[in-house]
């Protein structure tokens, strides 16, 4: 198809009101999974009709004018982004922005499970780093928080994403109740591989369908201040300097010399210096993770106007927040934000 980009309009980068110069952009290329994480889905979601899913064309050419724009980072999401058909199209061709010199990272955030068979081909389009979400190592524990997940093919894919080359970090949601004696051996096991890990707080994003859900989460809410005081009665926790430009705050662990991450949106505003903002496979762009705002992009794209296109990117930097306020709200459970995370890709 056209796309509304052929590169002839000037690009000043994007600076939010705040200041902020927005170099990173998360996209999610699909809202399908072929797990059903608790926290995240209900068992029977109901997923957006195609017609209204950007092609793979479009989000190459979304992604485009964002890095045309200044942006440095991109990182591929979902719901699973290794699901979508011929997802490896996309990577190969926004792996030229790195050759280009436009990008300096394009990684993505997976569950793993199709990554035996794409490891290989994500180095090769440029990608050098993964992030993989794994809440436990015991195998019935994973099969009762993806629902439809086996521990084994994660395992497998995080093997070959090492043997192709490729950094691995670890992504943990904290689940009080659920993963919370498993801990230690999350960081002896992401030690002894190499692998930094985070801890992420659960947050209230999106219906379970379960009727229940927001108590749910708040039954399993576990603070990351609680997990770091459980951590430091097995490890030396040493403060990190290191910076990822996310929300992360890192520490060092002197036994294994690996890092450890905290994600804290409940306990902690991480807004300051946020540089983010996250395009969904509608082509709906959001400004702030914790915020209900958000810009259609997939009208102006589809006129085929690149000027019309650049206003409506404009138009929403110019909207983007200072800042999020998540609550779990205790007296109705409800979550803060409605949509799922699938939807926005965390
Ligand atoms: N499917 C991929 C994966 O699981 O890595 C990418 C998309 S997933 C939505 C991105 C991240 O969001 C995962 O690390 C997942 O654990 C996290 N996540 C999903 N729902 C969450 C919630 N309610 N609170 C905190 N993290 C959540
Ligand atoms: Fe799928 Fe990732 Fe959500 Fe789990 S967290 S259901 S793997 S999108």
């Amino acid at each position: 198809m056209d796309t509304a980009i052929s590169g002839t309009l000037a690009a000043p980068p994007l600076v939010d009101p705040y200041g902020r110069h927005v170099a990173y952009l998360r996209v999610s290329v699909t809202d399908r999974c072929d797990f059903r994480c608790v926290y995240c889905m209900s068992e029977h979601m109901t997923f957006l009709p195609k017609a209204d899913v950007l092609s793979l064309e479009e989000l190459d050419s979304l992604c485009t004018a964002f890095v045309r724009r200044g942006v440095r980072k991109l990182r591929i999401t979902g719901g699973e982004p290794l699901v979508r058909r011929d997802i490896m199209w996309l990577f190969n061709r926004l792996g030229r922005h790195l050759d280009g010199g436009g990008l300096d990272e394009l990684t993505l955030t997976t569950n793993a499970s199709q990554l035996d068979r794409h490891a290989a081909g994500l180095f090769a389009a440029g990608v050098r780093r993964v992030n993989v979400s794994l809440d436990t190592l015991d195998p019935d524990k994973f099969a009762r928080i993806t629902r439809w997940g086996r521990l084994e093919q994660v395992l497998r894919g995080i093997d070959s994403a090492v043997s192709a080359g490729l950094a691995v970090k670890i992504n943990a949601v904290a689940l009080r109740g659920v993963n919370d004696d498993e801990i230690h051996d999350l960081v002896s096991w992401c030690g002894g591989r190499g692998f930094d890990l985070t801890f992420i707080e659960v947050m209230p994003l999106g219906e379970l369908g379960d009727g229940n859900s927001g108590e749910m989460r708040l039954d399993q809410y576990w603070p990351l201040s609680m997990v770091r005081a459980e951590l430091r009665k097995r490890w030396t926790l040493e403060d990190s300097d290191h910076a990822t430009g996310g929300p992360a705050r890192y520490m060092r662990v002197a036994e294994t010399g690996g890092r450890i991450g905290f994600i804290t949106p409940m306990t902690h505003n991480f807004c300051e210096a946020c540089n983010r903002v996250r395009l969904t496979c509608t082509g709906t762009l959001y400004m702030c993770l914790g915020q209900e705002d958000a810009a259609d992009l997939r009208g102006p794209l589809r006129s085929g106007s690149e000027r019309l296109l650049m206003e409506a990117i404009d138009e929403a930097i110019g909207r983007k927040p200072e800042g999020h306020d998540f609550v779990i709200d205790r007296r109705r459970a409800q979550p803060a934000v409605s949509r799922h995370m699938s939807v926005t890709g965390g």
